[in-house]
């Protein structure tokens, strides 16, 4: 009601001030000084999504409480609300990641039942908090719900490898709030080739399946992410999907060669087809970096210990010993770490390469991102603030924190309601 009030009589003064005769102004008017807004203030009002937020994985954890202000850990647990609202996120794609395994009906199965679960996981975390978490299956919705204060879910699959032989699954994901689809992670898939999977030519791109893949995702209204794929595979993707491609959580070749980033011509590319890029926080993915002897010792030990056995398509008791085996090593002698100049590196390419309606953030929030200087999202407006300190408008930072994301959502789900537009 105050505000309604408010709103009368400020649009009251202003038709006043517009009838007044300019002639009969003693002087001309100093310019009105109004208190330029702070970064700080900038971002707040800004719609701030992330492409790619692991947390689901935390989820069933015992000691992880998403309405919990959690200790960080780095790479681990990064996201809850209390660090959301800290760091002005209003949400974001939640991740349903599956870990690639073998290429058998036993595995596929027991791959599908995983990602089930996880996409449960994240319902209910909704349906528990419906205060403050609401599920987005639109564009729209998504703008509503970061508009009321609350945060935004959206959903999204990272390696559809549960999806078994079978594309028609992707529609049981999409039904219960799914809008984008990542084919392939760490190692090739029936779907196709892997930026990382070095047993195979890096040309190999999508199979029949995967192009079949592309298409029922266009038709169901789903954005399809290239992140984790071999460039050849994502230049199938751009060639078969009707509507541009995303890289959810990518960096730059030429600020770091690194075969999970991406080469300059090739996000031109990508850009010139309306596709984004949305520049992750991987250390590993950022620079070179050197580790310690004591855990180049550790790892050397690791491989010794697993000699001749490939961690990613082994059976699960191989998988679970490999990866306590990692765990102890991370723990005892910890990565080194990038830092918050050498994301923001990527970032400023990223923006002189294409601009800002192809540039956006996906961190690897909980999947192994956050770097020195920025551990979690709570650190989210120094980008902002870095960002302007730049020369990058309001208007631009509204598009890279969520308005190019909305946008390749909006044209994917454009796509669907016209299936046979060009
Ligand atoms: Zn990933």
């Amino acid at each position: 009601m105050r505000k309604t009030l408010l709103a009368v009589s400020v649009s009251a003064l202003a038709l006043l001030g517009a009838c007044a005769p300019k002639a009969a102004d003693p002087a001309p008017a100093e310019p009105t000084e109004v208190a330029a807004a702070t970064p700080a203030e900038i971002h707040e009002r800004l719609m701030v999504l992330d492409s790619h937020l692991d947390t689901p994985a935390n989820l069933s954890k015992p000691d992880f409480d998403i309405m919990a202000d959690n200790p960080s850990v780095i790479g681990e647990v990064q996201v809850d609300l209390p660090k959301m609202t800290r760091g002005g996120l209003d949400g974001g794609f939640w991740v349903i990641f599956t870990p690639q395994g073998p290429l058998t009906d036993e595995a596929y199965e027991a791959a599908l039942q995983g990602a089930t679960a996880r996409q449960d996981e994240i319902l209910a975390m909704v349906a528990a908090h419906p205060e403050s978490f609401e599920l987005a299956y639109t564009a729209d919705d998504a703008e509503r719900i970061a508009a009321s204060g609350k945060r935004v879910v959206l959903q999204s699959i990272e390696n559809s490898y549960p999806l078994k032989l079978d594309i028609s699954n992707l529609q049981t994901f999409y039904d219960k709030g799914v809008r984008m689809v990542g084919l392939i992670h760490f190692r090739d898939n029936q779907f196709g080739g892997s930026a990382t999977d070095f047993t195979s030519p890096d040309s190999k791109g999508l199979t029949d399946l995967g192009k079949e893949l592309v298409r029922e995702a266009n038709r169901l209204g789903m954005v399809v992410d290239g992140s984790h794929s071999s460039d050849a595979s994502v230049k199938d993707m751009i060639e078969i999907s009707t509507t541009p491609v995303i890289l959810t959580h990518t960096g730059l070749k030429s600020v770091y060669d690194h075969p999970r980033n991406i080469s300059d011509e090739f996000l031109k590319e990508i850009a010139a087809q309306g596709g984004v890029i949305q520049i992750n926080a991987y250390s590993g993915y950022l620079e070179q970096l050197e580790d310690t002897p004591e855990r180049r010792a550790a790892l050397e030990g690791l491989t010794a210990e697993f000699e001749g056995v490939d961690p990613f398509s082994a059976d699960d008791e191989t998988k679970a010993r490999y990866m306590a085996r990692m765990t102890e090593i991370n723990e005892e002698f910890p990565p080194a770490r990038s830092t918050f100049e050498k994301f923001m590196e990527h970032m400023l390419r990223a923006l002189e390469l294409v601009g800002p309606d192809h540039v956006g953030m996906g961190a690897d929030w909980d999947g192994g991102g956050g770097v020195t200087g920025m551990e979690d999202v709570s650190f989210l407006p120094k980008v902002t603030e870095r960002l302007l300190a730049e020369g990058y408008t309001e208007e631009d930072l509204a598009k890279i924190w969520g308005g190019n994301l909305m946008r390749v959502l909006r044209q994917a789900e454009a796509a669907k309601e016209a299936p046979d537009a060009p």
